[in-house]
């Protein structure tokens, strides 16, 4: 049933991330613990390219759309499923917020700059990323559909994960951010 979102600016860590919680639930679940199945949704698999964020918002607002419907399609009981993308506005993470835990990649613009740059052909045109740093609204968990907020921080290689373990499959209360 858990729904994870991970939001962040563009080139922040996002998939990074995604994928290091993805193998974290997949270990714990063949662990005895619980048995469940994970699903990561991006968006390589939803076929959606960096291009999709160019000139008209036409194709952004198709990407979201594509990206709700897997959402819907895959969300079940004993599964948890995880959304890597830029999730960067606050009516659309409060359109999925009841099922949702968000993880922000907390990334300092220059750094995410700096490994954007990095990434070369694979990166988003600088244009395209300082448009994107501009539309992203920060999630702030006073808000209640930003709520229970994990903060993952760029220095930290490998954050624990137990936070975000306890608080959708153990269901403890709200863990403190990760990286603090
Ligand atoms: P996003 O999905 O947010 O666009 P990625 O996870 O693809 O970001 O990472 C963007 C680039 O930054 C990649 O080249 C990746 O290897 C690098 N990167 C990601 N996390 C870190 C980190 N903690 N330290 C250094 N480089 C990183
Ligand atoms: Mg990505």
């Amino acid at each position: 049933m858990p729904l994870i979102i991970i939001c962040g600016i563009p080139s922040s860590g996002k998939t990074t991330r995604a994928k290091q919680i993805t193998q974290y639930f997949l270990n714990r679940f063949s662990s005895q613990e619980k048995i469940g199945n994970v699903h990561l949704i991006n968006d390589e698999s939803l076929g959606i390219t960096k291009d999709s964020y160019k000139d008209t918002r036409v194709e952004e607002k198709k990407a979201r759309a594509s990206l709700i419907s897997a959402v819907e399609r895959l969300v079940s009981k004993e599964d948890v499923v995880i959304a890597d993308g830029m999730n960067y506005i606050k009516g659309y993470r409060y359109q999925l917020y009841c099922i949702a835990r968000a993880i922000y990649c907390g990334t300092p613009i220059e750094i995410a700059r700096e490994w954007n740059f990095n990434r070369g052909e694979e990166g988003y045109e600088a244009t395209i990323f300082d448009e994107l740093v501009s539309r992203f609204e920060e999630p702030d968990d006073r808000n209640r559909w930003d709520s229970p907020l994990f903060t993952v921080l760029y220095d930290d290689p490998v954050p624990s994960y137990d936070g975000i373990w306890d608080a959708i499959i153990v269901k403890k209360a709200k863990p403190p951010n990760l990286s603090t």
